[in-house]
């Protein structure tokens, strides 16, 4: 069965075999465009750096297209997501409730601060945190009371949401609940309207981490717009690539502002003084990444439905294929398909997939390995997470560019 499916696959992504020969990548970025235009005329212009008319565009570009009402663009996804935490009030010794099925950026990005990840179940229909779960754990372990913490030095504070006076505490710990996190696992939203619901019930901030997920939606409105702040990434294997780099999503004009000033070392404008009036980060993205930012979102949607479309040919072929599901997008969405999954029944059969099809030219890969596995995190709190466990003993990712 394994020969059939190896066989399906290369036939699918010929494109990607040089003579018929090669290794069919797990995710090869798509150069089809504007591409060396506007990095010519990035390199001719000179501002290749900090300035220039490209980041305009871009932010302007994704903002459009996500129905954000302001855009920054960052160096990476990791340091989008770092700011998202710190607009959204996340200090030390927080605790911020994500899953343990994501990628280490996620809780490396909330680590930076020194707040404490606390592991919940995710959903096996979407793979992502699990509303279901999250509402039992809030309710068997915090309590919302008066939010005692300190404002401290305004030119060093960098919390911008607004404050209800109120916040989520761990019962068991004693620490404040500052946010939740959840991930659009592979881009497939996850049930992100109960999500919110329950983090404006318990006065938890929910910041998005949107980095997979691009061009995918949730009853028709984008992923990472469903709260305050939301991160995407736009890193190689991505969906549309700026060499390296990300996003922040912003529903207000206002925190858009504020995080702009801040990734680019809180600079006052002026004609020739050096003056800064908060602490900040030089996390902004050159222009000369974001040149390619431009080009590649010309395509978005186009690579987009052109993995759809490969996406809903796996799901023929594996149809017809014995003890494998092939993973299809949750209901109410349309999801970009980034990585394309497939979820073996019998868990030994994980590791044979992967060893068969990596000596057999198709590059596949597991689940990464779960964040309360990893020795950063092992003595986080983690809430029973079965089908968390269930999924990464299972998935196999399957290859998925774009197809030309
Ligand atoms: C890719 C990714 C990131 C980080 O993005 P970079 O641009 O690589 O820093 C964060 N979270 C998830 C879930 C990702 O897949």
């Amino acid at each position: 069965m394994y020969e059939k499916v190896i066989g399906f696959i290369r036939d699918l992504y010929s494109d990607k075999l040089k003579d018929g020969k090669g290794v069919v990548p797990l995710h090869a970025p798509c150069f089809v465009g504007n591409e060396k235009k506007y990095l010519d005329e990035c390199v001719d212009s000179t501002f290749v750096s900090s300035v220039g008319a490209f980041v305009d565009k871009f932010e302007e570009g994704i903002a459009k297209y996500t129905g954000a009402k302001r855009t920054v663009v960052c160096v990476s996804g990791t340091n989008a997501l770092h700011l998202a935490m710190l607009l959204s009030g996340v200090r030390r010794d927080d605790e911020v409730l994500t899953q343990a099925l994501t990628f280490v950026a996620t809780c490396n990005a909330l680590s930076y601060i020194g707040a404490i990840p606390v592991f919940i179940d995710v959903d096996k229909d979407t793979m992502g945190l699990s509303p279901k779960a999250l509402r039992k754990w809030l309710s068997e372990n915090a309590e919302i009371k008066e939010d005692k913490t300190n404002c401290r030095d305004a030119s060093r504070d960098f919390e911008f949401m607004p404050k209800s006076g109120l916040a989520a505490y761990n019962k068991r710990t004693g620490r404040r609940i500052k946010a939740c996190v959840p991930m659009h696992t592979f881009g497939h939203p996850v049930k992100i309207d109960e999500i919110a619901d329950i983090c404006r019930e318990w006065h938890i901030e929910l910041v998005e981490d949107a980095a997979e997920s691009i061009g995918s939606f949730y009853k028709g409105k984008h992923t990472g717009t469903f709260g305050n702040v939301g991160a995407i990434s736009f890193n190689g294997n991505k969906t549309i690539t700026t060499g390296g780099g990300g996003m922040l999503l912003f529903n207000n004009e206002e925190f858009g502002a504020f995080a702009k000033h801040i990734t680019t070392q809180a600079k006052v404008p002026h004609r020739w003084a050096f003056v800064h009036d908060h602490v900040a980060f030089n996390y902004r993205m050159p222009n000369v990444n974001a040149a390619l930012g431009c080009a590649q979102l010309e395509h978005l949607e186009e690579f987009v439905l052109n993995k759809r479309e490969t996406a809903s040919r796996y799901a023929t072929f594996f149809k017809d294929v014995p003890d494998v599901d092939f993973f299809t997008e949750p209901s109410d969405c349309r999801s970009n398909y980034w990585l394309n999954v497939l979820i073996m029944r019998d868990k030994k059969a994980q590791q044979e997939f992967l060893q068969y099809s990596n000596d057999h030219g198709v590059m596949t890969r597991p689940v990464w390995d779960l964040m309360c596995n990893l020795p950063m995190f092992k003595d986080c709190e983690i809430d029973g997470l079965a089908a968390t466990r269930w999924l990464a003993d299972r998935i196999v990712n399957l290859p998925s560019s774009v197809r030309l």
